[in-house]
């Protein structure tokens, strides 16, 4: 049997071993992928600590993937040995309800997703259903690749798809300065939104200008931050608040951010945090929900990366072995953009 390398969890809360696996079986709707890079986000120390739902360990987690066709199963038409792709990594079943509507990451019978119920791309070889592979354009690379599927695809989905911001409005982003809200900031800018970036460090709140938030506020220097927004907004305050980090103090403010009528779109998620719903209720505050991003939805992404309106914000590179140190990086914060596996 052929050996390969891949970063295992073996006991939730404890870090990953590098190991010696088999190369993945696959089906024949399948690809094996050999996988060029793989991004590493917050939902990957969920994972490790055992906070989301995933199976039984031992488990290959990563879900932000791009890589090379190595393989094709039996019945695989589109995809060829040596194709370039990235990953769409929720398995939806196409067919239910949900699904119908265009929302597949809610699918009523999704099968799974990859780096979570499925082995996933913290490895050499990834087993890939066909359904979920995008053809990755050449003038992109492997690494920006890695990125799109998560990073970006999830703040497309959030103000597009839920949110369905407008030209004009005014938007909130909280954790603006982080691996997504880089990227959610500069979507709301192609969208014709007036932007207002929220974070806790003097670097954070530069990059949230370099690009292109119109106004930034440090949320820990002033932790009553919604004041500000509501004296920049001349006391409209915002059209919707988008939130990126999960502490309930974030929510509380954030709630406090959005105008009469306005939203509030929760990205980050944690079972603890409350919601006012007087003050929702007083105010016909929509509370969004919001859950990954289908296929389509990173389509779309590709096509902004490709037109330069959106830029891939990549804060460092590691080598698969390195993969512990990247989640530390990560927990600390200390990321300057998102954390990519480079396994060219
Ligand atoms: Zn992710
Ligand atoms: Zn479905």
């Amino acid at each position: 049997m052929v050996k390969t390398k891949a970063m295992v969890l073996r006991e939730f809360g404890k870090p990953l071993t590098l190991e010696e696996v088999e190369i993945p079986s696959y089906g024949p709707d399948e690809v094996l992928l050999k996988v060029k890079a793989a991004g590493v986000c917050g939902t990957d120390l969920k994972i490790r600590d055992g906070l989301v739902p995933t199976k039984e360990l031992p488990l290959i987690p990563g879900h932000e993937v791009a890589g090379v066709v190595a393989a094709t199963g039996a019945n695989v038409k589109r995809f060829r040995v040596g194709d370039a792709v990235l990953v769409s990594f929720y398995i939806p079943c196409n067919r239910c309800r949900t699904c119908r509507l265009g929302r597949q990451t809610i699918c009523e019978q999704l099968k799974g997703r990859i780096g979570f119920e499925f082995n996933g791309g913290f490895a050499e070889y990834v087993a890939v259903p066909e359904a979920c592979l995008i053809p990755k354009p050449p003038g992109l690379s492997f690494r920006q690749a890695a990125v799109i599927p998560d990073a970006l695809g999830t703040c497309y989905h959030v103000l597009v798809r839920r949110a369905q911001v407008q030209k004009g409005d005014c938007l909130v982003i909280v954790g603006g300065g982080g691996g997504l809200g880089l990227h959610a900031l500069q979507m709301a800018k192609v969208l014709g939104a007036v932007v207002i970036g929220v974070d806790v460090s003097a670097e954070k709140l530069a990059l949230m200008k370099s690009y292109g938030a119109d106004f930034v506020i440090d949320g820990r220097e002033n932790p009553s931050w919604s004041d500000a927004v509501a004296a920049y907004t001349q006391g409209g305050r915002a059209d919707l608040v988008v939130n990126f980090v999960a502490h309930q103090s974030s929510i509380d403010e954030g709630l406090k951010a959005v105008g009469k009528g306005g939203k509030l779109a929760l990205v980050a998620y944690s079972k603890e945090v409350k919601f006012n719903a007087l003050y929702g209720h007083l105010n016909e505050i929509d509370l969004l929900s919001t859950r990954a991003a289908t296929k389509e939805d990173i389509e779309e992404c590709l096509k902004l990366v490709l037109a330069k309106e959106v830029e891939t914000v990549i804060g460092e590179v590691i080598s698969l072995p390195e993969l512990n140190y990247g989640l530390q990086l990560i927990k600390d914060g200390k990321l300057k953009g998102r954390l990519v596996i480079d396994l060219e």
